[in-house]
């Protein structure tokens, strides 16, 4: 029998498994419900435009949301090894240091968690995207001499985590190099098993067990984290009861604070602008694979989001609330998913939304779809800071150095302003792909991971944090997999 049981080999999975077996906390078996990672559209940059919409991609769709035109808006997570890791734009942001301060939570302030960060770097290794588009490149003339950063207002090439164009997920720097690690694949948690109140292992959709005697860590990520909980009996007892789950503890916190980063897309096209499928790329598409395979440079070399902007969206203030993320391919807003055109694209998400929604189980099946409600702009003023945001975008993009490469908005256009603009942000704003928040540290998790009223449970993922970072999650998602690794391992010390 293993020490511990790691349930969700994602971001935060992979990083925890390998630093409790580098601390030797105890011996370690990860299991996963998707398959191996080790697949070519995980490794080129571009393939995340397949991956998401296959069976390496959880699929999920929020309820629909009242205050965002009743839709259904789609929630992608990677599942297989590395997990949304593995299917992500691999942007690298730690976030704002202010972001870890004001969780107020002991010992993840900005100087406790960037030993962390650190650590994590040393080995993500994190660098400006050497292949970005001319387009990319001419964001530099928005904010001159600025570095991307969610500190200030900034502009220019993101940073990624790719190693010679190649996918560096914290599964292949972390999980991979570990070969004293158990690593389950095809494994579909249902719930825990206890003794008492110690966890002990789990119980799979198939109804085989894995048990374990140190303990269990969930880092099944901000969805399934908190179902697991659920059907394992910790969660709000009306809701346990309605489904038929007996409650071992009514934590009716466990869902609540469900959060992501709204955002609003405006789509460009113009002859010879980004990269598309109009005729004169035609042949740089057909020689895009020996280009990649040679060079690692082209089209395929592009994780699609190459760079962007943090701003006030008022314009008030040099403190950003907004991330624009520039994905210089045309993205289709209607009709066939690849026209023969030529443009770009720039969205605007909210860095710090005030709207919060839940998580809910539709049954107590394992494979059932979850009740994923974002809140999409239950907080008006939300919809307010993404409409100016919005505009603002509009006039600074004009000072971008695009040169003849320079697009027209197509998408919803510069005519569309005012309440106009609102509305159209309420029937087609999606996310960031940022869900966080479900199982909140002050919550039902202590500051140490702990689940309260439980022995030998643990959360690691990005569920624990109380607010979302001001950028994207993945570098403190894995930051969290390191902290908790740091805690158990003082623990069974
Ligand atoms: C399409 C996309 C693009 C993104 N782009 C970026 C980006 O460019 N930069 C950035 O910083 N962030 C990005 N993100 C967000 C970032 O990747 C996530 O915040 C981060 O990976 C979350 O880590 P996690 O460990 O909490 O969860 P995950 O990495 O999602 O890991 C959870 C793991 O648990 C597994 N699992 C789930 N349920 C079960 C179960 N019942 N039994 C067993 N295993 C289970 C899953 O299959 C998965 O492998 C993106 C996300 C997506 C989906």
């Amino acid at each position: 029998m293993r020490d511990y049981l790691v349930i969700g080999a994602g971001s935060s999975g992979c990083v925890l498994a390998a630093e409790l077996a580098r601390r030797e906390a105890g011996s370690v078996i990860v299991i996963e419900a998707g398959p191996s990672e080790v697949h070519p559209l995980v490794t080129i940059p571009m393939g995340l435009v397949w991956l998401m919409g296959s069976s390496r991609d959880w699929q999920f769709k929020t309820s629909p949301q009242e205050c965002a035109g009743n839709r259904q808006i789609t929630v992608p997570r990677g599942r297989m090894v590395g997990g949304s890791g593995s299917i992500n734009s691999m942007v690298w942001f730690r976030g704002r240091k202010d972001d870890f301060d004001s969780w107020n939570v002991p010992g993840w302030r900005f100087a406790d968690v960037e030993p962390a960060f650190q650590a994590v770097e040393a080995k993500l290794r994190p660098t400006p995207l050497k292949t970005a588009h001319k387009l990319t490149r001419g964001l530099t003339g928005i904010f001159p001499d600025t570095t991307p950063t969610p500190e200030h207002e900034s502009a220019g090439v993101f940073s990624y985590n790719l190693i010679n164009g190649r996918r560096n997920s914290a599964a292949r720097a972390f999980l991979r190099t570990r070969h004293d690690i158990e690593v389950r694949t095809g494994c579909n948690v249902d719930r825990l098993i206890w003794q008492g109140d110690k966890a002990v292992g789990a119980v799979l959709a198939d109804g085989s067990e894995i048990r374990v005697a140190k303990g269990v860590i969930l880092s099944a990520g901000s969805v399934a984290s908190p179902a697991i909980l659920m059907r394992s009996g910790i969660g709000p007892k009306d809701h346990l009861t309605a489904l038929g789950i007996d409650t071992r503890q009514d934590a009716p916190e466990v869902g609540e604070n469900l959060h992501d980063h709204p955002g609003i897309g405006l789509h460009f096209e113009g002859p010879g602008s980004g990269y598309g499928l109009e005729p004169r790329q035609w042949l740089s598409w057909a020689l895009a694979p020996l280009n990649y395979g040679l060079r690692r440079a082209g089209a395929l070399a592009s994780p699609t989001v190459e760079g962007g902007l943090f701003f006030n969206a008022r314009g008030t203030d040099d403190l950003p609330d907004v991330q624009t993320h520039f994905i210089p391919f045309y993205l289709a807003h209607q009709g066939p998913k690849f026209p023969m055109k030529a443009g770009y694209f720039a969205d605007i998400c909210l860095c710090r939304p005030k709207s919060r929604g839940s998580f809910r189980l539709a049954s107590k099946d394992p494979n059932a779809a979850p009740v994923i409600d974002l809140g999409l702009f239950r907080d008006e003023s939300d919809l307010e800071t993404m409409a100016e945001g919005v505009v603002r975008l509009r006039t600074l993009l004009r000072d971008a150095d695009f040169g003849p490469r320079r697009g027209a908005e197509i998408f919803p256009s510069e005519a569309v302003t005012g309440e106009a603009l609102k509305t159209h942000i309420r029937n087609t704003c999606g996310t960031a792909y940022h869900p966080v928040g479900t199982l909140r540290m002050g919550g039902p998790v202590s500051s140490r991971l702990k689940v309260e009223s439980t022995e030998n449970l643990w959360v690691a993922d990005a569920s624990i944090m109380p607010a979302v970072t001001s950028a994207n999650t993945n570098a403190p998602s894995m930051m969290i997999g390191w902290k908790g690794a740091e805690f158990i391992a003082e623990d069974a010390a």
